[in-house]
């Protein structure tokens, strides 16, 4: 991690909304965020910070890099392996035996411990410290594999190492810090989890109301939390405190029962339901001072930023193992139920459904696989991981009302039908490490910064200095002043116009994902036109056009999950994977341009649908076959 930053710089974002007029208070929130996304930035070398991020090169370069979408293969062997195998048989063999959860329906403390033995808590954490030290590439495809038997289970896997304590302390931790709490957190004597959102501050992160005071050696902490997932009395949470009034993250050990100074909120989730989700009220409690993260540049949200990646790629991992088992689970309820005469498997509507579901594991499979690769080779990796989250959380929602439910139609609302049953925990993580189109927003802003800055800011630097409200291209007087950033920006379009397209080849490729290749190429060579262009016509009110930054950071990120899974079929060479890749390209290509689905298309789907319902998708094994429900015999 590269440390340096210019602190006192305002941000972008907040020059931008001074000048646009907005409020003293509206530009000073804003502005935090934008800083604490810079600082973050300013942790990593500058070929690993997010204009040298793949996704930004393939918008902003004139030349996709392809081989920042190509990952390499996993090594054949690691030494996390047995401790990911012994995990896996834990959980399959409990959720056998029915000895997963408790009485209420939380994962039991006999499968947490077991999990301890089997040295699931400490796979992320480096093995001086009694760790696994696996490579993120490593982690996310065995949390898919958990997910197939407990999504839970998997979930949790990341609550605790990456947006919990384990990547606060890994990350910013000192010496003394790293010795002191890594070794209890890989043998799970230590389980944790991260406490930023409070009833006042969830989608918002500048209106933390809990504080924190110096105290002798200790901080006094006091304020509320809220939606506190894996929280109960005596685990450990990273904690956001405002601490002389900046964000800052504490090591807290809660107290083992509940005490004047702290009490758990307790309430009814739908979702994460086995897990526990509490809010923590805090009145004065004493966390030691030696506790408190001392990042290199930037404060606590500095720290969050940092685990949320990787909590956001861990959900895309997690999502792909839950739709697995939607998809292990409709197959035969498809082969079983029959209507006029025939089973529905056999219908086109189906099998369409079977192939969009195939289509969506692949895509979260290639994201996870792109995105972990990016993260191990240091990458910050800001917009790729945003795409994964997004992707892998609508895919769920997509594939758990769209596909799963309406197949089962009304089966699905049984108690003890795996959809009326998770419902809610296919919806949630479209909420939880930020809310789908909140992130999207973000995506959009981190991808137009740079140019932002480069152009715009100085554009609107000199409208102030020349106080020049509203600028008009036809006043002679207006270009003159504005002639040199004027004239900067128009160099820059003039260049863009010229470019060469890109036209570049990937060897071996087949025909089908070349087609998708040089539709995706050409699509980013008009990104700097069409992003440029929306800067220029909504200028300082851009901020304010949210729903058109929302849509263009849709499509780009739909551009994006072609290159990705593209590359990902190419390295597969499976027939499955290519169908799979090929089907979700034709439907990110009809979204991208509104063209109505070709007769090939759904013959496409037949097919790859064909396969699946053969048993070639060899991606189900492990996946649980559950009972059909209210079976009756077919005649
Ligand atoms: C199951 C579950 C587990 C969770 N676990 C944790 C955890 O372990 N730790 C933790 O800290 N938090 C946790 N959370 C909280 C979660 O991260 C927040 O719910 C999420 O970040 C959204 O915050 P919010 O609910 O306060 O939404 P709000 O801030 O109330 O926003 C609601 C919606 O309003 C819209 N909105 C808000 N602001 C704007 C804006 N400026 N412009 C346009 N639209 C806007 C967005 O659509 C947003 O989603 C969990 C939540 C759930 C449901």
């Amino acid at each position: 991690m590269s440390a340096t930053t210019e602190p006192d710089r305002q941000s972008f974002a907040e020059a931008a909304l001074r000048l646009a007029g907005k409020s003293e208070d509206e530009a000073r929130r804003l502005g935090a965020v934008d800083k604490a996304d810079e600082q973050v930035e300013a942790l990593f070398a500058q070929r690993y910070q997010t204009t040298n991020s793949p996704v930004h090169k393939a918008v902003w370069d004139g030349k996709v890099p392809l081989e920042l979408f190509q990952p390499p293969p996993l090594a054949a062997s690691a030494p996390c392996d047995a401790a990911m195998e012994r995990s896996l048989d834990v959980v399959r063999r409990r959720r056998e035996a029915g000895t997963l959860l408790d009485t209420r329906g939380k994962l039991s403390v006999e499968t947490m411990q077991e999990l301890s033995a089997a040295d699931y808590w400490g796979m992320l954490i480096e093995q001086k410290y009694g760790g696994q030290g696996a490579p993120f590439a490593r982690f996310t495809p065995f949390l898919t594999r958990m997910a197939v038997y407990d999504a839970l289970a998997a979930g949790l896997a990341s609550v605790h190492g990456c947006i919990g304590a384990v990547d606060p302390v890994r990350s910013f931790g000192n010496p003394e810090q790293k010795a002191r709490f890594l070794p209890r957190l890989a043998s799970g004597e230590a389980l944790s989890g991260f406490a930023l959102t409070e009833p006042a501050a969830g989608s918002d992160l500048t209106a933390l109301r809990t504080t924190a005071t110096v105290v002798g050696d200790d901080l006094e902490i006091t304020g509320e939390k809220l939606f506190i997932t894996n929280a109960i009395p005596g685990r450990t949470v990273g904690l956001v405190v405002m601490l002389e009034g900046k964000p800052a993250v504490v090591i807290a050990e809660l107290p083992k029962e509940e005490n004047d100074q702290f009490r758990l909120a307790t309430y009814k989730l739908y979702a994460l339901k086995q897990a526990h989700n509490n809010g923590l009220k805090f009145n004065k409690l004493r966390v030691p001072r030696a506790n408190l993260l001392k990042p290199p540049v930037g404060d606590g949200l500095t720290i969050a930023y940092h685990g949320l990646n990787l909590g956001r790629l861990s959900l895309c991992a997690t999502a792909a193992g839950t739709m697995r088992v939607m998809l292990a689970n409709l197959l035969p309820w498809s082969a079983f139920r029959r209507t006029y005469g025939q089973p529905i498997e056999s219908r086109e509507l189906v099998k369409r459904r079977i192939a969009r579901l195939a289509a969506l594991i692949a895509g979260s499979d290639a994201l996870v696989a792109w995105g972990s690769w990016l993260i191990d080779e240091g990458y910050r990796g800001e917009l790729e991981c945003i795409v994964a989250k997004i992707f892998g959380s609508e895919s769920q929602k997509e594939a758990a009302i769209e596909l799963f439910m309406k197949t089962h139609g009304g089966r699905s609302f049984l108690h003890g039908h795996l959809f009326g049953d998770n419902v809610h925990e296919y919806l949630a993580p479209c909420i939880y490490e930020g809310e789908g189109e909140m992130l999207g927003l973000a995506f959009f802003k981190s991808l137009v910064k740079q140019h932002g800055q480069q152009f715009f800011e100085a554009i609107g630097k000199a409208l102030q200095k020349n106080q020049i409200r509203n600028f008009n291209p036809m006043n002679p007087l207006h270009l003159w002043k504005l002639r040199s950033e004027l004239g900067a920006y128009s160099k820059w379009s003039l260049q863009q116009q010229m470019r060469r397209p890109d036209r570049q080849k990937a060897p071996g490729l087949d025909a089908r994902l070349a087609d998708h290749l040089a539709f995706a190429l050409e699509f980013c060579h008009r990104q700097p036109g069409d992003l440029s262009s929306a800067m220029r016509k909504h200028q300082l009110k851009l901020a304010d056009r949210q729903c058109r930054m929302a849509e263009l950071s849709q499509r780009v990120q739909d551009a994006v999950v072609m290159l990705v899974i593209i590359f990902w079929a190419h390295g597969k060479r499976k027939e499955w994977a290519t169908l799979a890749a090929d089907l979700l390209c034709q439907d990110l290509r009809r979204k991208l341009t509104g063209q109505r689905p070709s007769d090939a298309y759904f013959r496409d789907c037949g097919r790859l649908s064909e396969l699946i319902l053969a048993g070639g998708f060899e991606e189900l094994a492990g996946a649980p076959r559950e009972e059909i429900m209210m079976k009756y015999e077919n005649r």
